[in-house]
């Protein structure tokens, strides 16, 4: 009954240990959850308030397959304000984020193509490529080199076969920032060889220690051959409420459009609504949510340090930490293990991708006490 190219995809490692942790939940464990990237916050007041507002207005109605408009504007104005990306609204479409790049994907790579994209990197990259015939090209990233994808070690896998090179900075699931140079690296490699750029940016508010967060659409004639994704789960704690946009030049856009209309046509309405307060009112709450994830952040590398089994250097953004540990077992017996005996839920680093091996990704987007209690069973399990 089932096609092949669904046989040739895994399941989402991340998705199945949060339902793995759920079930155990369900049978009376107390499991402590560091494994899906969720903040643990309530979408703020205003954003909710705006949505059920919409709702009492009756804006419950079809929408253009792209969104609402005041919404397609006011994203244009971010991306333009905050990140230089030379855009109007008619370049917004706004789509779930998994789907904004789920729909890049099939609206760009044809059967056999191949998309140069980080190892490790978020679960869902390869399989929406192999979903669309294409084939991923994992370029290795290292805790040596802080997990950047360096132009050089791109430059080397560039074939007359490549369409795409795909970058998320900051990262899932190793919290690295892409440099300035980095970016520049990779978008002379672009233009050099004609390649489409997709820039997974939705981590983009999530930066510590004063780093900057550099969008490689804003490099000297990079607006034409990159699609920009960014959304409202992780910044604004909205992961439920499944709404992203994509910035794209108009031919992409157009192309990315039909995908839309032929899949989600857009957008649930009244979402779109909280989405617009979240970007046109106060951004008080983001700063208050980035701070808590940054002093989360030294929270779990003060007690990671206490461990003498888990090595990790600082994540610079996004909320993952990535070390690695020092045992015979996998990464996925590693997850299980620990979900067995210390009853907390981490994601193995190979569902990342080979170069995840030997390494295990916390989410700390969960409270301090959970951090503190998570990691002392950590500590006691690898003891
Ligand atoms: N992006 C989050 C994560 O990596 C949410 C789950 C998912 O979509 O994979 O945990």
């Amino acid at each position: 009954m089932i096609a092949d190219r669904i046989e040739r995809v895994k399941e989402s490692g991340t998705m199945k240990m949060k339902e793995l942790a759920g079930q155990k939940r369900a049978e009376g464990k107390k499991i402590i959850s560091f494994s899906v990237g969720e903040p643990d916050f309530d979408t703020p007041k205003n954003i909710v308030e705006a949505a059920k507002k919409a709702l009492d207005e009756g804006k419950t109605r079809y929408l253009n397959a792209a969104g609402l408009p005041e919404l397609r504007e006011a994203i244009a104005r971010t991306s333009k304000e905050s990140n230089a990306i030379p855009c109007d609204a008619s370049n917004v479409l706004i789509a779930p984020t998994k789907h904004a790049m789920f729909e890049t994907i099939m609206a760009t790579v044809n059967e056999g193509e191949e998309v140069i994209m980080p190892d490790p990197a978020w679960v869902s990259y390869e399989p929406a490529t192999v979903l669309a015939g294409g084939r991923a090209i994992p370029v290795t990233t290292s805790a040596e080199n802080e997990w950047r994808v360096l132009p050089e070690a791109v430059a080397e896998l560039i074939t007359p076969k490549t369409k795409m090179i795909l970058l998320n900075s900051p990262s899932n699931p190793c919290g690295s920032i892409a440099k300035k140079e980095d970016v520049k690296g990779i978008a002379d490699l672009a233009k050099d060889h004609d390649l489409v750029v997709l820039s997974d940016e939705v981590y983009e508010k999530i930066v510590f220690d004063g780093h900057k967060h550099y969008s490689i659409a804003a490099e000297p004639d990079m607006f034409d051959r990159t699609v920009t994704i960014s959304g409202f789960s992780k910044t604004y704690a909205m992961t439920g409420w499944r709404l992203g946009w994509l910035v794209a030049p108009k031919p992409l856009f157009k192309a990315i459009n039909k995908v839309q209309q032929h899949s989600i046509t857009h957008c649930t309405t009244f979402a779109q609504y909280g989405g617009l307060a979240a970007l046109v009112e106060s951004q008080a709450p983001v700063e208050m949510m980035v701070k808590e994830f940054q002093e989360r952040r030294d929270l779990v590398m003060k007690l990671i340090g206490e461990i003498p089994q888990l090595h990790c250097g600082a994540p610079k953004g996004a909320f993952y930490a990535f070390p690695k540990f020092d045992s015979s077992m996998n990464s996925e017996q590693m997850a299980l293990y620990l979900m067995d005996n210390a009853e907390v839920a981490v994601t193995g680093g190979s569902a990342f991708g080979a170069a995840g091996e030997e390494h295990i990704r916390i989410s700390y987007a969960t409270n301090k006490e959970n951090i503190a209690t998570g990691l002392e069973r950590v500590k006691k399990a690898l003891e």
